[in-house]
């Protein structure tokens, strides 16, 4: 080659290279100009989230009442702060944990918490813990206090990790969003008016989708910064689309909703809120994988973390046990041909698999064990079988058998210390006149005796909640 060619060969090269070059600048500006634009809105959407959030908690936290350990009314006066179970593990607190797990190569997020809370608990954790680029966020299930704050987490290629289910559990509690807002609400006076809740795109439910799935017992592992990271299914606990995240190197199990807000306590194996049927054998075969985890500690997506494995071991073999000995008595009690309302009053929990209950029963635990094998019919009433219920026969039994009579049965069945009974009777009284005060007043006494033994009894958070919902409306 000559020197001219050379040159000139050279001149070419510099012109393509800068060509290349002004089109990578182009490109890179592009890119940048999209990525800026991105940032710049997620981080304005952040900031009125902030602001929107921080006035819906306080008033949901004023008209929140009095709460009982782990009930939501509780949940919604925490403070927002950062905690640390470990050096790379710490969670911002709310109605809903968010979990950040940092490594070398960025942070792995569990749970994004309540959308009302979720920038507060972003701002917090990005201030305080790390602001690198989010990796993986890993949804324990679709329930709206665990996945409010995903979308203002998301980086350039974040992935989102959840179970298979995961997005037909989201479906239907899109779908049924406004019946189920009337019942939580009943539940939940504290809550705003369908009419009146904050109906802003950015705080609305669903529209999530996973980037990776597990299925039912399966793990998704993967290794980021050296830190190990296992994504299991765990169908079962509050719904079938449960996933839970294990840490093998530190023995940390971060668990979810898999154990409800309290450790240990009788799951809520069937949740009377009403949603799809949870299948308590899947539940079982769950904890057996968990239990044989051997955990150190277990950091769940409500409340604080519980530490030490024996503790820890002993807890889960025993919701184990207690959940399978329900259900066996449930089956074994259909095969001997009793009914689901004698099973409900029989089966009690044996000493040693003694369970606090304030989150779930056991005796619901029976009926709705009862009704995911058999579905909605009885074979006790051909009644069952039409769209006629007894309470369409009330007024005209009201009637014929009198005020006074149905009063005076009404209040024996109070002081015989059987108020159910006598809720069934002023039921049948109020049908024939629906003002009568003697039965009003009798229904509000049956509500109150009813109450006391709740709060006396297991405290069962959802019981409490519906009676005061029916005194409420009875005073
Ligand atoms: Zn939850």
């Amino acid at each position: 080659m000559n020197p001219t060619k050379r040159k000139q060969s050279g001149a070419i090269g510099t012109v393509i290279i800068f060509c290349i070059a002004v089109v990578c600048a182009g490109a890179l500006w592009i890119y940048f100009d999209e990525d800026v634009a991105r940032k710049l809105k997620q981080e304005a959407e952040i900031q009125s989230m902030a602001v929107i959030g921080d006035v819906a908690t306080k008033r949901l936290a004023s008209a929140s009442g009095e709460g009982t350990h782990g009930a939501a009314v509780d949940l919604i006066k925490r403070p927002i702060e950062v905690r640390e179970v470990a050096e790379n593990i710490h969670y911002a607190t709310g109605v809903g944990n968010t979990i950040m797990i940092t490594t070398s190569e960025g942070v792995v997020l569990f749970d994004t918490g309540l959308v009302i809370q979720s920038a507060n608990q972003l701002q917090i954790l990005k201030d305080t813990v790390s602001d690198a680029d989010v990796r993986y966020i890993i949804l324990s299930h679709s329930h709206a206090d665990h996945i409010g704050g995903t979308r203002f987490w998301m980086d350039e290629g974040t992935d989102i990790i959840a179970h298979q289910n995961f997005e037909e559990e989201q479906r239907y509690l899109s779908e049924l969003q406004p019946y189920q807002y009337d019942r939580n609400r009943t539940l939940f006076p504290w809550m705003p008016a369908w009419e009146d809740r904050p109906d802003i795109a950015l705080m609305r439910y669903g529209g999530i989708v996973p980037t990776i799935t597990v299925d039912d017992w399966e793990t998704y592992a993967f290794t980021l910064g050296g830190i190990e990271f296992q994504v299991i299914g765990a169908p079962g606990a509050e719904g079938a689309d449960n996933a839970v995240l294990w840490l093998p190197q530190q023995k940390v199990l971060i668990s979810g909703d898999f154990f409800g807000p309290q450790f240990p306590q009788f799951p809520n194996i069937f949740t009377m809120r009403g949603e799809k049927v949870r299948k308590p054998v899947e539940y079982i075969k769950s904890l057996d994988r968990l239990i044989a985890l051997n955990p150190d500690v277990i950091l769940p997506s409500h409340l604080d973390p519980t530490i030490g494995a024996e503790k820890i071991r002993k807890g889960m073999q025993r919701i184990r046990d207690a959940v399978q000995y329900v259900h066996d008595e449930t089956i074994a009690g259909m095969n001997a041909g009793k009914t689901v309302n004698q099973l409900m009053k029989e089966i009690k929990l044996p000493p040693n698999l003694e369970l606090v209950q304030n989150h779930g029963r056991v005796d619901w635990a029976v009926k709705s064990i009862w009704e995911y094998y058999m579905g909605w019919f009885r074979f006790e009433s051909t009644t069952e079988l039409y769209p006629i219920p007894a309470q369409d026969v009330y007024a005209d039994l009201a009637q014929i058998a009198g005020n006074e009579n149905l009063i005076a049965l009404a209040n024996n069945y109070l002081i015989q210390g059987e108020p159910v009974k006598t809720l069934h009777i002023t039921e049948i009284a109020l049908a024939g006149d629906p003002q009568n005060s003697s039965a009003l007043a009798l229904r509000d006494q049956a509500l109150v005796e009813l109450l006391e033994r709740a709060e006396n009894g297991l405290r069962n958070d959802y019981e409490i909640y519906w009676l005061k919902s029916q005194l409420d409306t009875a005073l």
